[in-house]
């Protein structure tokens, strides 16, 4: 059955409260799940089912689904649109009450994040599979076209900022695939695309990732002040010793933190740590 017609026959409105926006040419559902690389032996999570369309296509490329939908009205229309497939579990539930504990249960092996994403938790979505999931190998996002360019952007341009530097410690993202906005229902008031996000751990062993994060909090705090003046404010330092530690680190002393790869932002919290900063948040806080 046509998906509308589907959604018509349970009585089903759209709450965009919720982000419901909802795609359904199959030819394109199929290539975002291509592109996420999926193969037959992969566990997929996928966040946000609607109406399952993206579910079933991709059931029919990996091992197995197992997807979070908040919204209790898509039971029935669920059950429906996914009766063929033996390999899709759905959870009803707000995945932001989840503990990420939970959420990988079984899945030690790795798995991959394929959704299209409700626009209202975007971000902290993204954030918690970033800095708290210990098994996701990658995320494959349509969002919103401005997100995924700040995802995605490169240094020195006014899309990067703490989100982008936050995601390129842990990994590397791509923009593979714009949307336009009327291949939605309904249509939002802005174009979406497919981000690509490939992680690894291991690109940055060893930071300490909650002093970082403070550092790219204090960095991107007032984009309009140099990284030396945020730090100097931030982390009440002299002017001469944050100068000082830049220079050692080849930064500019009139940089902006839009400048800084994560690579500098590592060595910068590193610099911080060893000059005895106290980070807030971390346990290595007054080392
Ligand atoms: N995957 C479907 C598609 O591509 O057509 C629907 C995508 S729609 C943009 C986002 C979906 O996320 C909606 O079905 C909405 O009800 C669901 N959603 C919104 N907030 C959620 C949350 N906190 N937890 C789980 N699902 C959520």
């Amino acid at each position: 059955m046509e998906i509308k017609q589907l959604l018509n026959k349970y009585g089903f409105y759209f709450k965009k409260a919720f982000g419901q926006n909802f795609l359904t040419d199959e030819a394109l559902l199929d290539e975002i799940v291509t592109l996420s690389g999926v193969q037959k032996d992969d566990k997929v999570i996928e966040i946000g089912c609607g109406a399952g369309t993206l579910t079933r296509a991709i059931a029919k490329q990996a091992g197995s689904v197992t997807g979070y939908e908040i919204d209790l009205n898509l039971r029935e229309i669920l059950a429906d649109s996914l009766e063929d497939f033996d390999n899709v579990n759905i959870v009803f539930k707000d995945v932001m009450k989840v503990s990420m504990a939970e959420i990988e249960k079984g899945l030690e092996s790795g798995y991959t994040v394929v959704a299209n994403l409700p626009y209202y938790i975007t971000t902290p979505i993204l954030m918690r599979f970033i800095e708290d999931a210990k098994y996701v190998k990658k995320l494959v996002l349509t969002v919103q076209k401005e997100v995924a360019e700040r995802f995605s952007a490169k240094e020195n341009t006014s899309d990067y900022g703490s989100i982008t530097a936050a995601i390129n410690l842990v990994g590397y993202a791509k923009t593979v695939k714009i949307i336009g906005r009327e291949m939605f229902t309904p249509a939002p008031n802005v174009d979406s695309a497919v981000v690509v996000i490939d992680i690894d751990r291991d690109k940055f062993k060893g930071v300490d990732k909650l002093c970082y994060r403070e550092v790219l909090k204090c960095a991107f705090g007032n984009r309009r002040k140099t990284l030396c003046n945020n730090i100097m404010q931030t982390f009440k330092l002299s002017r001469d010793v944050v100068e000082t530690a830049l220079t050692d680190l080849g930064i500019d002393k009139l940089a902006r933190g839009e400048t800084l790869s994560a690579e500098s932002f590592v060595k910068l919290t590193d610099k911080l740590l060893s000059l005895g900063v106290v980070f807030a948040k971390s346990k290595k806080a007054g080392k």
